[in-house]
């Protein structure tokens, strides 16, 4: 008997993209190589240009990393020991580490669950007199409602730190997300939705006097070589990785639009399947990620079940930030989250329809044999 192997979906394959573009980011790299100019090249300076128009907003900083960005951010609010920020429990550590990392104190409100985002009417409740900034996470590229956000934080005299590390290209009633806070934190992971192949990290704002202290910061605190003002970072983008980004930003569009059709097509073959939630179509969204909740606990069980038949998915976020060690004890229970973390399961985004539909059969079976 012959066996034919099932090809495996892989959560991510990142070889289409490169395949498509080679010999344009291969030119790219080249170029960077004759010039030499690896650190603040070139291409630095343009694609900030470049991804400021994109953007609409009059500030676009590249920064080391996501994380980078957020830290940048907060330090150029003076956001400092003592004081709190307020973000969601249900993100990536980096979102509550940065605030951690300027020795300010996260302070979490719980999630809606349909949205999987900070639910803004819980904000309020948790303002106190320490309260500087909040840290809206547009999770999975799905944007938070920044109108209600920003009413708030507007009432409270708060600063507002966008994370939209899973979220670039993503919009809020028309406008990017990122351009309508303070700042804008954006990650090029190369698994993000504009990745880079390497760390890299984007700064907007439309604040001259914010744009300068996140560019002081980003170079050792300097505005002029060798005489430092502050304790700042080595904090760039990457030339190569810049110019790798350059020829990547026109697709992006096109990228987003493929993960909306892909989440179109996983919402109509699993809308009828018992014990499976799908999320929101939402207006904006980008799908970083496409996160369905498995009901009756066996979401474990069916990950596993995937598994075996090659079928690669996540779990972005096993556990609460609220609940891990360093931070235990802190916080009441934020009770969504918690039930959250539990229940979701991402599916591969960046696949083809013959795999969307193995994926669809799949569930369906598991489904059936409840
Ligand atoms: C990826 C990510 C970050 C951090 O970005 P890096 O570039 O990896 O430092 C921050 N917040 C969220 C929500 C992320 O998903």
């Amino acid at each position: 008997m012959t066996a034919t192997a099932t090809p495996q979906i892989p959560i991510l394959d990142l070889k289409p993209e490169i395949d498509e573009l080679r010999p344009e980011i291969m030119a790219a790299i080249g170029r960077v190589l004759d010039r030499t100019d690896f650190i603040m090249g070139e291409d630095v300076h343009l694609f900030e240009q470049e991804v400021a128009a994109y953007l609409g907003v009059k500030h676009a900083i590249g920064v080391n990393s996501g994380t980078d960005a957020l830290v940048i951010a907060l330090r150029a609010l003076g956001i400092s020991p003592g004081d709190e920020v307020i973000t969601t429990p249900f993100t990536f550590f980096a979102t509550a580490e940065s605030i951690s990392m300027v020795g300010a104190k996260p302070i979490f409100v719980d999630i809606d669950p349909a949205t999987f985002n900070l639910n803004p009417e819980l904000i309020e409740a948790a303002i106190t007199e320490r309260t500087r900034a909040i840290m809206p996470v547009h999770l999975y590229g799905n944007p938070v409602d920044m109108t209600r956000v920003m009413e708030i934080a507007n009432q409270h005299g708060l600063k507002v730190v966008e994370d939209c590390a899973q979220s670039f290209g993503a919009r809020w009633r028309e406008q990017q997300t990122g351009t309508i806070g303070d700042f804008g934190a954006y990650s090029f992971f190369p698994s993000k939705n504009l990745g880079a192949y390497g760390d890299g990290g984007l700064l907007a704002t439309n604040d001259d006097a914010l744009a300068d202290a996140a560019q002081m910061l980003r170079v050792h605190g300097s505005r002029k070589k060798y005489h430092n003002e502050v304790v700042g970072y080595n904090s760039r983008l990457d030339t190569i990785q810049a110019a790798i980004l350059r020829v990547k930003l026109p697709h992006i569009e096109r990228w987003n639009t493929q993960r909306r059709e892909v989440a179109r097509q996983y919402n109509e073959g699993l809308k009828t399947i018992d014990g499976i939630v799908i999320p929101k179509l939402t207006e904006g969204h980008v799908f970083h990620q496409y996160t369905i909740r498995v009901q009756n606990g066996r979401r474990d069980e069916l990950q596993q079940r995937l598994a075996k038949q090659g079928i690669g998915t996540m779990i972005y976020y096993p556990i609460p930030q609220d609940e891990l060690p360093i931070y235990r004890g802190q916080y009441r229970l934020f009770e969504e989250s918690k039930l959250t973390s539990k229940a979701v399961l991402s599916l591969p985004i960046t696949v083809k329809k013959d795999d969307i539909n193995r994926i669809i059969s799949s569930l369906e079976n598991f489904s059936v044999q409840i």
